[in-house]
């Protein structure tokens, strides 16, 4: 045989050998990284598999496998979902649940077992019932907001100078109700709303000392009146409260507590709550009306 031939057929033969051996494992894709789950629910393990599709194999979705979590008991729990393909390449993804305890609608902090976070002073950062602020952490660029003594970090607080500013000039009453708040304080609060009108109560109406976000200084409670109860859903139907929905994500502010997401923020509906987390971020969420909860875990 002709060297040219044999070259061929070598060529050939690696070409065939190549496709036969499957080195890559397939990609296993979840439909999202954290859930939270009540206490007792039953989970459907299946609804957060997206798929397993492999490159050679081909859509393995349907073989995946995964360990089971208890839910009879709070806390932060792991299941890990695999799939293999004909070769024995194995992937896996993991997806975190959070058990929680609800009161009405509402994740109960008490039970809750929060994660501390490790970037408070990022203002894009996720603080909530899961997720805490690390203890003794305080911002060290706290200024005076634009109408009253409350205050807010540097940079959310020129931002908010700027919202209050445009607000303004399209003759939109606005007023500071709160803003920083220090961990004492809200400690405080807590103690008291316990103490005073019971455990129920302030989960309804009191952010969880180290877990509200007012205590970053990025968050301000707005409203558009000084009279009467002034953080009341009436803002939501208040220039204002559409002030806040149409253009506080242009000045890097996001409603943090929509009336539809109570189930994933653990928190009530708040039209007076802004956020600042930035332009680029307010914007990306505004667009995809999504809350910063669904950003970070799907
Ligand atoms: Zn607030």
């Amino acid at each position: 045989m002709k060297k040219w031939k044999m070259s061929i057929i070598a060529a050939l033969l690696l070409l065939t050998g190549c496709q036969t051996s499957d080195q890559q494992a397939p990609v296993l894709t979840l439909s999202k990284s954290r859930v939270q789950v009540a206490l007792n629910e039953k989970i459907d393990y299946s609804t957060y598999i997206l798929k397993a599709v492999d490159d050679v194999d081909g859509d393995l979705t349907d073989q995946v496998t995964h360990s089971e979590i208890d839910t009879t008991s709070v806390g932060k729990k792991v299941i890990h979902y695999y799939v293999e393909d004909q070769s024995g390449n194995q992937s896996q993804q993991d997806l975190t649940v959070d058990v929680v305890e609800y009161v009405g609608d509402l994740i109960n902090p008490i039970t809750a077992q929060a994660d501390t976070v490790e970037n408070p002073e990022d203002v894009t950062v996720l603080v909530n019932k899961l997720h805490e602020i690390p203890e003794g952490w305080k911002p060290d660029d706290l200024e005076k907001v634009i109408d009253c003594s409350q205050q807010l970090r540097k940079e959310a607080n020129e931002a908010y100078t700027r919202f209050y500013q445009a607000a303004k000039a399209q003759g939109i009453d606005i007023y500071t109700i709160s803003a920083y708040r220090e961990p004492e304080t809200q400690q405080l609060y807590w103690d008291n709303s316990v103490k005073v009108f019971g455990e129920e109560h302030a989960i309804q109406y009191n952010a969880y000392p180290r877990r509200s976000e007012h205590e970053l200084g990025l968050s301000v409670d707005i409203s558009y009146t000084t009279q009467g109860d002034r953080l009341s859903e009436k803002v939501a139907d208040s220039p204002l409260g559409r002030f806040i929905v149409s253009d506080g994500y242009k000045y890097g502010f996001i409603l943090r507590y929509p009336q539809d997401k109570v189930r994933v923020t653990g928190y009530s509906y708040e039209p007076w709550h802004i956020r600042y987390v930035g332009v680029e971020l307010a914007t990306k969420l505004h667009n995809e009306n999504i809350t910063l909860e669904e950003y970070y875990e799907g």
